[in-house]
Protein backbone atom coordinates (compact mmCIF):
# COMPACT_ATOMS: atom_id res chain seq x y z
CA UNK A 1 0.00 0.00 0.00
CA UNK A 2 1.24 3.46 -0.58
CA UNK A 3 2.11 6.22 1.75
CA UNK A 4 -0.78 8.24 2.55
CA UNK A 5 -0.29 12.01 2.10
CA UNK A 6 -0.03 13.62 5.01
CA UNK A 7 -0.76 17.44 5.97
CA UNK A 8 0.02 19.00 9.42
CA UNK A 9 -1.10 22.55 10.29
CA UNK A 10 1.44 23.93 13.30
CA UNK A 11 -0.20 26.44 14.71
CA UNK A 12 2.62 26.96 17.52
CA UNK A 13 1.59 29.80 19.92
CA UNK A 14 -1.38 31.22 18.03
CA UNK A 15 -4.28 30.93 19.01
CA UNK A 16 -7.88 32.89 20.56
CA UNK A 17 -11.11 31.24 20.49
CA UNK A 18 -12.29 33.34 17.95
CA UNK A 19 -9.20 31.78 15.15
CA UNK A 20 -10.01 28.12 16.69
CA UNK A 21 -13.65 29.21 15.26
CA UNK A 22 -12.43 30.45 12.00
CA UNK A 23 -10.16 28.18 11.10
CA UNK A 24 -12.16 24.87 12.28
CA UNK A 25 -15.21 26.24 10.57
CA UNK A 26 -12.96 26.63 7.15
CA UNK A 27 -11.97 22.95 7.65
CA UNK A 28 -14.86 21.58 8.23
CA UNK A 29 -16.61 23.07 5.19
CA UNK A 30 -13.30 21.97 3.35
CA UNK A 31 -13.52 18.75 0.91
CA UNK A 32 -10.58 16.15 0.19
CA UNK A 33 -9.66 12.57 -0.77
CA UNK A 34 -10.01 10.98 3.20
CA UNK A 35 -9.07 7.92 1.57
CA UNK A 36 -5.37 9.34 -0.05
CA UNK A 37 -4.96 12.57 2.44
CA UNK A 38 -4.79 12.94 6.30
CA UNK A 39 -5.08 16.15 7.72
CA UNK A 40 -4.03 16.94 11.45
CA UNK A 41 -4.15 20.39 13.25
CA UNK A 42 -1.89 21.06 16.18
CA UNK A 43 -3.18 24.00 18.18
CA UNK A 44 -1.81 25.17 21.20
CA UNK A 45 -2.30 22.50 24.26
CA UNK A 46 -5.24 25.19 26.37
CA UNK A 47 -7.14 25.53 22.60
CA UNK A 48 -6.74 21.22 22.70
CA UNK A 49 -10.06 20.54 24.09
CA UNK A 50 -12.17 23.13 21.96
CA UNK A 51 -10.51 22.62 18.49
CA UNK A 52 -11.36 18.28 18.93
CA UNK A 53 -14.98 19.41 19.83
CA UNK A 54 -15.38 21.63 17.11
CA UNK A 55 -13.38 19.94 14.10
CA UNK A 56 -15.11 17.23 11.80
CA UNK A 57 -13.94 13.43 12.77
CA UNK A 58 -11.70 13.56 8.84
CA UNK A 59 -9.25 16.34 11.40
CA UNK A 60 -7.19 14.68 13.18
CA UNK A 61 -6.18 16.69 16.53
CA UNK A 62 -2.29 17.20 17.83
CA UNK A 63 -0.49 18.66 20.48
CA UNK A 64 2.88 20.21 19.86
CA UNK A 65 4.73 18.58 22.39
CA UNK A 66 4.50 16.05 25.97
CA UNK A 67 6.34 15.05 28.39
CA UNK A 68 7.70 12.05 29.58
CA UNK A 69 6.13 11.94 32.59
CA UNK A 70 2.38 10.56 33.21
CA UNK A 71 1.72 13.15 36.26
CA UNK A 72 2.99 15.16 39.13
CA UNK A 73 5.09 17.63 39.97
CA UNK A 74 6.20 19.26 36.50
CA UNK A 75 4.44 22.56 36.11
CA UNK A 76 3.55 23.73 33.10
CA UNK A 77 4.12 20.26 31.17
CA UNK A 78 1.87 18.25 29.27
CA UNK A 79 0.97 14.70 29.81
CA UNK A 80 -0.47 12.35 27.43
CA UNK A 81 -2.77 11.30 29.71
CA UNK A 82 -4.21 14.62 29.08
CA UNK A 83 -4.43 14.02 25.44
CA UNK A 84 -5.69 10.47 26.02
CA UNK A 85 -8.60 11.96 28.18
CA UNK A 86 -9.52 14.93 25.28
CA UNK A 87 -9.54 12.20 22.54
CA UNK A 88 -6.46 13.87 20.98
CA UNK A 89 -4.25 11.05 19.35
CA UNK A 90 -0.94 12.79 17.98
CA UNK A 91 1.71 14.68 18.66
CA UNK A 92 4.59 17.20 17.11
CA UNK A 93 7.73 16.08 19.06
CA UNK A 94 11.51 17.65 18.64
CA UNK A 95 10.25 20.54 16.78
CA UNK A 96 12.82 22.69 15.95
CA UNK A 97 11.50 25.67 18.07
CA UNK A 98 11.98 23.44 21.07
CA UNK A 99 15.04 21.86 19.79
CA UNK A 100 16.40 25.76 19.88
CA UNK A 101 14.56 27.64 22.10
CA UNK A 102 13.77 24.90 24.87
CA UNK A 103 17.26 23.34 24.47
CA UNK A 104 15.12 20.04 24.19
CA UNK A 105 18.78 17.59 22.97
CA UNK A 106 18.27 14.70 20.41
CA UNK A 107 18.23 12.24 23.75
CA UNK A 108 15.14 14.33 25.33
CA UNK A 109 13.23 14.35 21.93
CA UNK A 110 13.99 10.58 21.75
CA UNK A 111 12.66 10.03 25.34
CA UNK A 112 9.40 11.40 24.28
CA UNK A 113 8.96 10.05 21.18
CA UNK A 114 9.19 6.60 22.67
CA UNK A 115 7.22 7.44 25.77
CA UNK A 116 4.75 9.24 23.21
CA UNK A 117 4.47 5.98 21.42
CA UNK A 118 4.40 3.89 24.33
CA UNK A 119 1.13 5.42 25.58
CA UNK A 120 -0.74 4.86 22.08
CA UNK A 121 -0.19 8.04 20.53
CA UNK A 122 1.00 9.16 16.98
CA UNK A 123 4.13 10.83 16.91
CA UNK A 124 5.33 13.63 14.34
CA UNK A 125 9.11 14.12 14.77
CA UNK A 126 10.84 16.71 13.33
CA UNK A 127 14.73 17.01 12.25
CA UNK A 128 16.40 19.57 10.31
CA UNK A 129 19.46 21.22 9.63
CA UNK A 130 20.20 25.01 10.70
CA UNK A 131 21.65 27.46 7.66
CA UNK A 132 25.44 27.04 9.02
CA UNK A 133 25.14 23.31 9.33
CA UNK A 134 23.73 23.41 5.61
CA UNK A 135 26.89 25.35 4.60
CA UNK A 136 29.10 23.46 6.05
CA UNK A 137 27.71 20.35 4.32
CA UNK A 138 26.24 18.64 7.45
CA UNK A 139 22.74 18.06 6.37
CA UNK A 140 22.98 14.47 5.84
CA UNK A 141 25.33 14.35 8.96
CA UNK A 142 22.64 16.37 11.52
CA UNK A 143 19.87 15.03 10.48
CA UNK A 144 20.94 11.23 10.77
CA UNK A 145 22.02 12.31 14.03
CA UNK A 146 18.76 13.09 15.56
CA UNK A 147 17.42 10.00 13.54
CA UNK A 148 19.47 7.82 15.38
CA UNK A 149 18.78 9.00 18.77
CA UNK A 150 15.18 8.39 18.23
CA UNK A 151 15.67 4.80 16.04
CA UNK A 152 18.02 3.98 19.22
CA UNK A 153 15.29 3.65 21.55
CA UNK A 154 12.42 2.49 19.38
CA UNK A 155 11.44 -1.20 18.54
CA UNK A 156 11.32 -1.50 14.34
CA UNK A 157 6.93 -2.13 14.94
CA UNK A 158 7.11 1.16 16.70
CA UNK A 159 7.96 3.09 12.97
CA UNK A 160 4.60 2.61 12.29
CA UNK A 161 3.53 5.14 14.43
CA UNK A 162 6.23 7.70 13.54
CA UNK A 163 5.57 10.27 10.77
CA UNK A 164 9.36 12.01 10.17
CA UNK A 165 9.39 15.89 9.33
CA UNK A 166 11.98 17.20 7.60
CA UNK A 167 11.99 20.62 8.32
CA UNK A 168 15.28 22.67 7.36
CA UNK A 169 15.89 25.55 10.27
CA UNK A 170 16.33 27.69 7.59
CA UNK A 171 13.74 27.53 6.08
CA UNK A 172 10.91 27.64 8.60
CA UNK A 173 9.08 30.92 8.98
CA UNK A 174 11.76 32.72 6.62
CA UNK A 175 10.15 32.55 3.72
CA UNK A 176 12.81 30.73 1.90
CA UNK A 177 11.73 27.35 0.72
CA UNK A 178 13.78 24.31 0.03
CA UNK A 179 13.51 23.78 -3.67
CA UNK A 180 11.59 21.04 -4.34
CA UNK A 181 15.05 19.22 -5.35
CA UNK A 182 16.66 19.93 -2.25
CA UNK A 183 14.39 18.85 -0.31
CA UNK A 184 13.86 15.40 -2.08
CA UNK A 185 17.60 14.95 -2.18
CA UNK A 186 16.90 14.88 1.87
CA UNK A 187 14.29 12.54 1.58
CA UNK A 188 15.79 10.14 -0.48
CA UNK A 189 18.52 10.50 2.04
CA UNK A 190 16.31 10.08 5.48
CA UNK A 191 14.52 6.94 3.45
CA UNK A 192 18.27 5.01 2.52
CA UNK A 193 19.44 6.09 6.09
CA UNK A 194 15.79 3.83 7.48
CA UNK A 195 16.22 1.23 5.36
CA UNK A 196 19.96 0.90 6.13
CA UNK A 197 19.76 0.87 10.33
CA UNK A 198 15.81 0.35 10.88
CA UNK A 199 14.84 -2.11 7.72
CA UNK A 200 12.89 -1.93 4.33
CA UNK A 201 9.54 -2.23 5.27
CA UNK A 202 9.99 1.18 8.38
CA UNK A 203 12.31 2.93 5.42
CA UNK A 204 9.26 1.85 2.61
CA UNK A 205 6.20 2.72 4.96
CA UNK A 206 7.65 5.40 7.03
CA UNK A 207 5.78 9.05 5.40
CA UNK A 208 8.68 11.73 5.33
CA UNK A 209 6.88 15.59 5.43
CA UNK A 210 8.46 18.49 4.08
CA UNK A 211 8.60 21.73 6.58
CA UNK A 212 9.51 25.37 5.83
CA UNK A 213 7.47 27.49 4.13
CA UNK A 214 5.16 25.76 2.29
CA UNK A 215 2.52 27.92 0.58
CA UNK A 216 -0.01 27.87 -1.90
CA UNK A 217 2.25 29.31 -4.22
CA UNK A 218 4.82 25.91 -3.80
CA UNK A 219 3.68 22.99 -2.83
CA UNK A 220 2.01 21.76 -5.86
CA UNK A 221 5.64 21.51 -7.11
CA UNK A 222 6.91 20.25 -3.90
CA UNK A 223 4.55 17.38 -3.82
CA UNK A 224 5.66 15.86 -6.94
CA UNK A 225 8.34 14.60 -5.47
CA UNK A 226 8.57 10.83 -5.07
CA UNK A 227 9.84 11.12 -1.33
CA UNK A 228 7.62 13.88 -0.19
CA UNK A 229 4.81 12.17 1.82
CA UNK A 230 3.17 15.49 2.83
CA UNK A 231 3.69 18.78 4.60
CA UNK A 232 4.11 20.18 8.24
CA UNK A 233 3.04 24.01 7.56
CA UNK A 234 3.56 26.68 10.14
CA UNK A 235 2.30 30.51 8.75
CA UNK A 236 0.29 28.71 5.93
CA UNK A 237 -1.65 27.13 8.41
CA UNK A 238 -3.21 29.79 10.23
CA UNK A 239 -4.72 31.03 6.61
CA UNK A 240 -7.25 29.54 4.24
CA UNK A 241 -4.16 28.58 2.48
CA UNK A 242 -4.09 25.91 4.55
CA UNK A 243 -7.09 24.21 2.55
CA UNK A 244 -5.35 25.05 -1.17
CA UNK A 245 -2.57 22.93 0.08
CA UNK A 246 -4.22 20.23 1.27
CA UNK A 247 -6.16 20.02 -2.12
CA UNK A 248 -2.89 20.51 -4.30
CA UNK A 249 -2.48 16.71 -3.47
CA UNK A 250 -6.11 16.07 -4.91
C1 LIG B 1 6.77 24.81 11.27
O1 LIG B 1 6.63 25.54 12.23
O2 LIG B 1 6.80 23.58 11.44
C2 LIG B 1 6.89 25.40 9.94
C3 LIG B 1 7.19 24.63 8.95
O3 LIG B 1 6.66 26.76 9.84
P1 LIG B 1 6.46 27.63 8.47
O4 LIG B 1 5.56 26.84 7.56
O5 LIG B 1 5.85 28.90 8.92
O6 LIG B 1 7.82 27.80 7.87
Amino acid sequence: MGRKFLVGGNWKMNASKQLVNTLVSNLNAAEWNTDEIEVVIAPPAPYLDLVRSLAKPEVYVSAQNIYFEKKGAFTGEISSEFLKDLGITWTILGHSERREIFKESDEVTAKKVAYALGEGLSVIACVGEKLEEREANQTAAVVFRQLAAIATVLKPEDWTHVVVAYEPVWAIGTGKVASPQQAQDVHAEIRTWLRDNVSEAVAEQTRILYGGSVSAKNSADLQTQIDIDGFLIGGASLTGDFITIINTRS
